[in-house]
């Protein structure tokens, strides 16, 4: 078995933050969510992008690159979760017998329950309708130490978490029939190891078809959450379950967009660029990545000339959302509408989101980077826990893109007072 390359964020080296030295600290805590996948996979069928009309998105469809361990291609390779219709997810909380869960487990479940599954409702359209089952109600105890595992921050699979993923199923197998779930998510008892905020632990392993088998299925698709995420600004009780639908977008194939550098690259307009603080959806590629956009909800501006597009909110369901400006066959811009709706609470300046998009790069090594209308401005948010420079990206009416090497301009027309942006795409 090939080791999982994993990715290990350490703080402290690349910081550009340091006069925010105590939100500094928690900011960099809140992007150490990692991931983790197999490079090959063969199992599970490909998204439903897949089945999309290909024809007039063609140019648009910017395709996965081989030898990239997550990559923002579309469509999503084989041997993830899908991510439409029903989900079903099996729930397992687990303790050790040197760290005892304190209360119910079902108050474990509780800190992520229903609101994940509300997340994903409303981020989807209603297109992801998200089951969780708990067959075992109660702790299941691990039959050793949780130091006995090794689990650290950027552990490998290899050998700690095989180790317990075999454990969880011995403990779990007489209650259990693991071929009835699409993925899985361990819920940690939160007083193992060490606290979010000095460590995050929380993890997935996606896409591994070799991970070991229960009842005959690889458990190929799973999240372990670890400690509780309670970012010191009180609102754990609202914000704390967002871990979850992070490392859940790793078990449908999305990369991490944060960086070594931090969130500088896409700031809190993604939940797999900031998990922590206030809620954000996730990028209108991401959306049509996982199935929940239509081909005729996209505009492909491939040809040369000068294209017009009106965008509707993205959080609101319904109309065109995105534009695509493709430059190569790795990589893109992808311009869209983000408002104060839906997931999107933390928006501060409603405007028109531009974005390069590039299927080459991997993981935590910045497939995504937004287009910042307004450089060194500070932002608009003051909100604990979103990226503030970011915060103001959004281009307003009268404002454009260029990319003088590539000829591309994108121009913000006008607002129709609703919501409705018009743009215009020209391509010298
Ligand atoms: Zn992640």
């Amino acid at each position: 078995m090939q080791p999982t390359r994993h990715r290990i964020r350490t703080s402290g080296s690349s910081r550009r933050i340091g006069a925010l030295a105590a939100l500094a600290a928690v900011a960099l805590a809140a992007l150490t969510t990692a991931s983790a996948t197999l490079p090959t996979t063969s199992r599970a069928s490909a998204g439903p992008v897949a089945a999309a009309d290909r024809s007039a998105l063609g140019p648009c469809r910017i395709a996965s690159t081989l030898g990239i361990q997550m990559s923002e291609g579309v469509p999503t390779p084989p041997g993830y979760s899908r991510s439409i219709g029903e989900v079903r997810a099996l729930n397992l909380m687990i303790d050790f017998p040197d760290a005892e869960g304190s209360g119910p487990a079902m108050d474990r479940l509780a800190e992520f329950f229903p609101q994940t599954a509300d997340w994903f409702r409303t981020s989807s359209y209603g297109r992801l309708s998200y089951r969780t089952h708990t067959p075992v109600t109660d702790w299941l105890r691990m039959p050793m130490a949780f130091a006995a595992y090794g689990i650290e921050r950027g552990s490998p699979y290899e050998p700690g978490y095989r180790r317990l993923v075999q454990d969880i199923v011995q403990a779990a197998d007489s209650r259990v029939d693991f071929r009835a779930y699409d993925l899985v998510n361990v819920l940690v008892t939160p007083n193992a190891g060490p606290s979010a905020l000095d460590t995050v632990l929380s993890v997935t392993f996606s896409g591994n078809d070799e991970a070991p088998l229960a009842d005959g299925v690889p458990l190929a698709n799973t999240s372990f959450i670890y400690s509780r995420q309670d970012d010191g600004s009180g609102s754990y009780s609202e914000t704390g379950y967002r871990v979850l639908p992070h490392e859940n977008g790793h078990v449908f194939g999305l990369p991490d967009l944060y960086t070594s550098e931090g969130a500088g690259a896409v700031g809190h307009w993604d939940i797999m660029s900031e998990d922590w603080g206030a809620n954000n959806d996730l990028l209108g590629w991401h959306k049509w990545k996982l199935g929940w956009l239509d081909a005729d909800q996209i505009g492909c501006a491939s040809a040369p000339g000068t294209t017009e597009y009106a965008l509707t909110p993205l959080a609101i369901a319904g109309g065109p959302k995105m534009a695509i400006v493709p430059l190569t066959k790795n990589g893109g811009y992808a311009v869209e509408v983000r408002t104060r709706a839906g997931n999107d609470e933390a928006v501060c300046q409603p405007g028109v989101l531009i974005y390069r998009v590039q299927s080459d790069v991997d993981t935590g090594q910045g497939p995504v980077a937004i287009s910042d209308s307004a450089r060194n401005s500070g932002g608009c948010t003051r909100r604990p826990n979103v990226h503030a420079e970011l915060s103001d990206a959004p281009y307003q009416p009268g404002q454009s893109f260029v990319d003088q090497q590539n000829g591309i301009r994108i121009a913000v027309i006008q607002e129709d007072g609703e919501g409705t942006y018009r743009v215009r795409v020209t391509r010298s």
